[in-house]
């Protein structure tokens, strides 16, 4: 009750009321039906009112006769949408006891009534002048009653107001009964009560009906706010026609809008500011290093160069990621380094800095290769100390450790971790590790072993000094490590339990210390049951060998392994080659047409998503099978996010279902930052869907042609990474894109680039009818993105995809340029057979041109491989100034280029055609006033010229320029016959 009460002291706007009669606006007489008939008492008059306006009023004054019953009826009176209705009447009474002719019966009060109906049925004698079936009202009294005196009346309005409530029919009609009162019936207004449509609390109620107490509307959120968990809020119009404030449920601005105007808005959040999520708290500014694009945001993008980790939240500023470490130091003892290093001068704004080592081992006059064998304690990557032990090394070898500082924004950026290099050589005298250990004899308790002497070193501390034996049971979940020494090459490994399986490893001792311990060797000791005993197969005559065992100790040391590390730690910890690196994770790509069922392959990789989490908002492109959306996914429980969705358009036939999902089967099989990230399919509805993270810049194409000259190269170099990086992981997948492009990859806000476009129904030969892909022995190729042994025999390999990654730098470094122009790809794969190649784009740094000529290697197998193509561009990050060097200001190369078939400037009619074929003829009309309208003073144009004409962007200078000095007279290039049509 206390709560209602104050709900309804709190009014939020001023009442309406709606007439439904007013005698004072009457202008003719109102006709009003009397009782008697015969012999009416109520009189109507016309009057005029205490502000002098004209009314019409009845009045009777009976008061010597008793017995009186005089009725006034008044006209049907229709209520609206008014259950409850108000009659104000305004009246006069005079005193009985002022009255000379006033009798016994003489009144001071009169009666009203009301009578409902659904139709106007009243006539003289309907309804009957009496009580009932009339409803009582009331018995009006007057508060004032005038007086008649010796100088006349006088007399003062009373005003009451009285309720008629639950009324049902149409209508009603009110009858006042009289019985002896002398009195005037001034002015009588019915009425009801509105509570006006208001805005409150972030929503809008509408007009409502005053019906008793109180009643409660629910109201509609304004634009941009939402139900506070999915409940519309709720507001008494009470009595009065005012509104008190909500009963319950409330309305909330939704995320990028804060309430304005005392809760009656949800405007946008300015520039500058964000609001991440649906509530009542402001827009706040937005964190360091991040900004908005329009108002209204939910999150503030990061500034280029600057980057969240995914788990990041949309609070935190934006950051870098770390420079590199400094002052590696390196403590060499024998076939062990200890490393250990500064921290970098900058994190990147950012708490959770770690390290990786990466090992390169060089051989004398050998190529490096990475690291094998060795062990890094206590790991190699995501050391968050600053020092690690390398144990393992080899003799008369230089170990290449790079530190690389990494932080959680180091993968996103796309860019690389920075790094310092140190070079270690070991001791030339360093045994080599100890192999070939053998089994000689075994019993239940004993192993006698034997090995091959390491080859012996030249140096004069070379000679073997001892060996030490290490050995462990393999199947202990915590095994004792047990060591022993020896001068001989043998030992025999005494005091062990029967039928056990041991591991061993041996390292062979001089001067200059120990070398690399040999590689795990296992070997069991005889069971003590017969039946399991297992054969002898060496056994050596006698003991004659045991006499020359010299075993020195056997320490048992107390340092307990966890079993799992003990006998891992090789693949968990060891810089292995490439495939092994694999098979340390071993995840290889599954082709989903292995199945028996692609379908279950789709099950297998891709989730499948409740459709009512899906909100699709936009078209953004066209697919192979149908239209891409933008929507939104709310997963129960998840932050929402934006996401592309894929549609596969009604009517397709089974297969075109499975060749649509197969491409959900690929991408969901992996996990990479430069991979477009699947999140999931939905096929138990129709349409058939794809959804994937959406990419807010699109496909690189074309969001690069219109940015063109906007990136610097670093930007540049910075995407061409992180491509390589995916398709780094692509390759070690065992992954053939065979479609890489830059149609094909897509760039987000913060810039970075994702391989995508997996599906495989383009290169089938009746699929598309894409002009990109042409039809050749076997299926369609896009021939100038292709290597020419996938175009000649259909050899897809990654080194074919490394091919298609130099044009994808073509691409990039061209701004979304046509690789080889408008030459037919018939003429295309004849210049590529006569070893002609891209020349490098306007202002392209020769290393990535060098790059680009490598990748396009005739020979496959001289192509660099994509990690080393990550490391190329790390090091030209690492070394910006290296991107300085353009190919114009090298002179003297020979690289059997394929012009660009720019055209010479004889073959245009005009200036505007050059302009326009070459992107610039939105300043045609400024080369015409400047007066440039003939080549010979194109010809003399200089920068100043073109800043002139308002040609301020850098980029669009240098193609203007660079296109007049790379003019050529087109040349020939021979035809050969085609594969591909
Ligand atoms: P696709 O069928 O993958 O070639 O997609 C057709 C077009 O849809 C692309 O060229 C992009 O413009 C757009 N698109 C596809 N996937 C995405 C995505 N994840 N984010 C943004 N746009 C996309």
């Amino acid at each position: 009750m206390a709560v209602l009460l104050v709900l309804l002291c709190i009014p939020l706007s001023v009442a309406l009321e709606v007439n439904l009669m007013n005698t004072k606006l009457e202008t003719s007489d109102l006709k009003w039906t009397v009782y008697p008939k015969d012999d009416p008492q109520w009189d109507e008059m016309s009057g005029l009112d205490e502000e002098q306006t004209p009314v019409r009023t009845y009045e009777i004054c009976n008061v010597h006769l008793s017995g009186q019953n005089n009725w006034l009826r008044t006209n049907y009176i229709r209520r609206g949408p008014a259950r409850y209705v108000y009659v104000e009447l305004t009246f006069t009474v005079l005193e009985c006891a002022s009255l000379e002719r006033a009798g016994r019966s003489c009144k001071e009060t009169f009666n009203l009534y009301y009578y409902p109906s659904s139709t106007d049925l009243a006539n003289d004698h309907f309804p009957p002048w009496m009580e009932n079936p009339w409803i009582k009202v009331d018995t009006v009294a007057a508060d004032f009653l005038g007086r008649r005196g010796a100088r006349g009346v006088s007399t003062r309005p009373n005003v009451k107001t009285l309720r008629l409530s639950g009324l049902t029919g149409a209508g009603f009609y009110l009858g006042f009964q009289d019985q002896g009162a002398c009195m005037a019936l001034l002015a009588v207004r019915v009425f009801y009560r509105v509570c006006p449509s208001v805005v409150a609390s972030l929503a809008r109620f509408p007009e409502t009906v005053s019906e008793g107490l109180v009643v409660s509307a629910e109201g509609n959120c304004v634009d941009g706010a939402e139900g506070s968990m999915g409940r519309r809020p709720t507001m008494y119009c009470r009595e009065d026609g005012e509104w008190a404030k909500p009963a319950a449920g409330e309305c909330v601005c939704m995320a990028g809008r804060e309430e304005k105007e005392g809760r009656t808005k949800c405007t946008a959040c300015l520039m500058g500011t964000f609001k991440p999520t649906v509530g009542d708290m402001p827009c706040q500014p937005c964190p360091l290093n991040s900004l908005t694009a329009a108002p209204g945001a939910t999150v503030c993008n990061c500034k280029t160069g600057h980057f969240r980790a995914p788990a990041d939240p949309a609070t935190d500023s934006c950051t870098t990621p770390p420079l590199a470490p400094r002052s590696i130091v390196a403590h060499v003892n024998g076939s062990v380094v200890d490393l250990d290093w500064s921290e970098p001068l900058d994190s990147g704004g950012r708490g959770d800095l770690y390290y990786e080592v990466q090992c390169l081992e060089c051989a004398v006059n050998a190529q490096c290769i990475p690291c094998t064998r060795l062990t890094f304690s206590p790991r190699p990557n995501r050391l968050l100390e600053r020092k690690l032990r390398v144990s393992g090394l080899r003799p008369r070898m230089t170990y290449n450790f790079r530190v690389l500082a990494l932080n959680g924004v180091s993968e996103r950026s796309g860019i690389g971790a920075m790094g310092e290099e140190l070079n270690v050589t070991t001791d030339r005298d360093v045994p080599l590790p100890v192999s070939g250990i053998q089994q000689m004899a075994a019993t239940d308790t004993s192993l006698y072993l034997r090995w091959a002497p390491p080859p012996p070193p030249n140096q004069p501390k070379g000679n073997i000094l001892d060996y030490e034996v290490k050995y462990y049971e393999k199947d202990q979940e915590k095994p004792l490590i047990m060591f022993l020494k020896t001068t001989a090459s043998e030992a025999r490994l005494v005091g062990l339990r029967a039928g056990t399986l041991y591991v061993v490893q041996v390292r062979a001792r001089t001067e200059a210390g120990y070398g690399a311990f040999s590689g795990d060797a296992l070997f069991q000791t005889l069971s003590h049951d017969p039946e399991k005993a297992q054969p002898q197969v060496a056994l050596i005559a006698g003991t004659a060998g045991v006499g020359t065992l010299l075993v020195i100790a056997v320490i048992i040391v107390a340092i307990v392994c966890v079993r799992k590390h003990a006998i891992n730690k090789e693949t968990e910890y060891s810089d292995k080659p490439p495939q092994y690196l694999i098979g340390h994770n071993a995840k290889l790509y599954i082709d989903p047409f292995t199945y028996e069922d692609p379908n279950e392959a789709v099950r297998e990789f891709a989730k499948e998503i409740d459709v009512s989490y899906v909100k699709i908002e936009e078209v953004i492109g066209a697919g192979e099978f149908g239209e891409v959306c933008r929507g939104r996914l709310k997963v129960p429980g998840k932050k929402e996010n934006y996401v592309a969705i894929k549609t596969l358009k009604g009517g397709y036939t089974e297969r075109q279902r499975r060749e649509f999902l197969s491409e959900a089967s690929i991408m969901g099989q992996f996990q990479h930052p430069n991979i477009i990230h699947l999140e999931g399919v939905i096929t138990n509805n129709c349409p058939v869907m794809i959804i994937t993270e959406y990419m807010e810049n699109g496909a690189l194409d074309s969001f690069l042609r219109l940015n063109d000259g906007q990136f610097t190269p670093i930007q540049l170099v910075g995407m061409l990474r992180g491509i390589a990086s995916g398709m780094r992981y692509l390759a070690e997948m065992n992954y053939v894109h065979r479609d890489l492009a830059a149609r094909n990859i897509l760039v987000n806000s913060n810039l970075v680039c994702k391989v995508s476009d997996f599906g495989l129904s383009r290169f089938l030969q009746e699929g598309s009818t894409d002009p990109t892909y042409t039809s050749c022995l076997g299926g369609k190729i896009p021939i100038r993105w292709t290597a020419p042994e996938a175009i000649a025999f259909r050899k897809f390999t990654s080194a074919s995809d490394v091919w298609g990654y130099g044009i994808v730098m073509w691409e990039v470094m061209s701004f979304g340029e046509r690789p080889y122009w408008d030459m037919s790809n018939q003429d295309v794969i004849n210049a590529i057979e006569q070893d002609y190649r891209l020349p490098a784009p306007p202002d392209c740094p020769s290393a990535l041109h060098q790059l680009m000529l490598d990748c396009w290697q005739r020979d496959r197998a001289a192509r660099p491989r994509f990690t080393d193509i990550v490391s190329s561009l790390d090091k030209l990050i690492r070394n910006p100034a290296s991107l300085k060097i353009t190919t114009r200001e090298q002179h003297g190369t020979s690289q059997p280029l394929l012009d660009q078939r720019t055209p010479h400037y004889s073959s245009f009619a005009t200036v505007g055609e050059w302009l326009q074929a070459i992107k610039m003829g939105r300043y045609e009309e400024g080369f015409r006033n400047a007066g440039f309208t003939t080549f010979s003073r194109v010809r003399q144009i200089t920068t100043e010229d073109l800043l002139r004409m308002g040609i301020t962007l850098a980029g669009h200078q240098k193609k203007i320029l660079s296109s007049l000095q790379q003019m050529v007279p087109a040349e020939k290039i021979p035809s050969g016959p085609g594969l591909c049509y």
